[in-house]
């Protein structure tokens, strides 16, 4: 789990309203946590519940080793609820359970923490009372709502929370998030790779667990040293590795979008844009004989090719047919 400190070069406006509130000891009754998926509301709205239960906060920063805060990040506190949607709608009955279990078991803590993902389903009753408890001077609570689309959530729920607009991540601080996940062990050289496939977090842990995705990597690689060194037998490469090895359809377009990656890494390089690589490391030998050998005029037909290509794949033309007719264009 991330700090503040961390968060802050990450989401600066957002983790700025927190940290001044912090500071100020003056928290919101409710906050509602908008950005568009992957953005890391659940960890923002998860690290503000452990700020606001830690028995060792240091400052602003709670301890992330305590009793509480472990329990926080597993899921298990009596005192922080979930409330996930079922997609559709968020119901009353879902809000009254929650209110009474608080009321009659959530004693834990004075402080009772609602996380509500996907508050755009909330019906506009169960936002009503959502309100009505909030208000309520004996209760020591705060509202997190959590979505991906804030301008869906009623005006009278907006009026009343302090709102956080969380960015997009830019790639690199996108990469640095992968490397930081405690269960994935994801490396610098992958997280690169999986930064130029997507930039939802969920997307890239799913891209790294599967582990296919390496295999076409190293495949798209074996298809770059053919074209180099043995230009004559890459139609050969096609049939005896390229299709054997990749053999859904989802696979051939998952190789054809990291060889768009491999090209466009060389042509960035050739700009002089060496630290804009995604597949290559910046010293890879490969890429430097690639950027020797390769011109900038061969290169830019070959992603338009590549771009060709992709459309036909889509278009459930045979893999077989496109990538013979690719390699040829080569
Ligand atoms: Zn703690």
């Amino acid at each position: 789990m991330q700090t503040w400190g961390e968060l802050q070069s990450v989401q600066p406006l957002a983790s700025k309203i927190i940290i001044n509130s912090l500071k100020r000891n003056r928290i919101s009754h409710a906050y509602l946590i908008q950005g568009t998926r992957g953005t890391g509301k659940k960890d923002f709205a998860t690290l503000l519940a452990m700020t606001l239960l830690c028995e060792q906060r240091q400052g602003i920063e709670p301890c992330q080793d305590c009793h509480k805060c472990n329990r926080i990040m597993t899921g298990n506190h009596p005192d922080v609820h979930w409330i996930e949607s079922d997609g559709k709608t968020i119901k009353n009955e879902q809000i009254d359970l929650l209110r009474k279990e608080f009321v009659y078991t959530g004693l834990e803590t004075a402080r009772k923490i609602y996380i509500i993902s996907g508050a755009e389903a909330l019906t506009v009753n169960a936002a009503n009372r959502i309100l009505k408890f909030l208000e309520e001077p004996d209760m020591e609570t705060t509202a997190i709502l959590l979505t991906d689309n804030g301008q869906s959530i009623i005006p009278t729920i907006r009026s009343r929370c302090q709102i956080i607009d969380l960015q997009p991540l830019d790639q690199t601080a996108f990469q640095h998030r992968l490397v930081q996940l405690e269960n994935e062990s994801i490396n610098e050289n992958n997280a690169r790779l999986l930064s130029a496939l997507t930039n939802n977090i969920d997307d890239a842990i799913m891209y790294h667990k599967e582990e296919k995705l390496y295999e076409i990597r190293d495949i798209v690689t074996q298809l770059i040293y053919e074209l180099l060194d043995n230009y004559e037998e890459r139609y050969l490469f096609v049939h005896q590795k390229w299709l054997p090895q990749l053999k859904e359809r989802q696979d051939q377009a998952l190789g054809l979008d990291i060889l768009i990656i491999a090209i466009n890494d060389v042509v960035h390089f050739q700009m002089g844009r060496e630290n804009h690589t995604f597949l290559f490391q910046p010293g890879d030998g490969l890429l430097q004989r690639a950027v020797n050998q390769f011109t900038q005029k061969r290169l830019l037909q070959m992603l338009k090719d590549l771009l060709h290509a992709r459309q036909k794949m889509n278009q459930y033309v045979h893999p077989t047919l496109v990538m013979e007719q690719l390699v040829l264009q080569f």
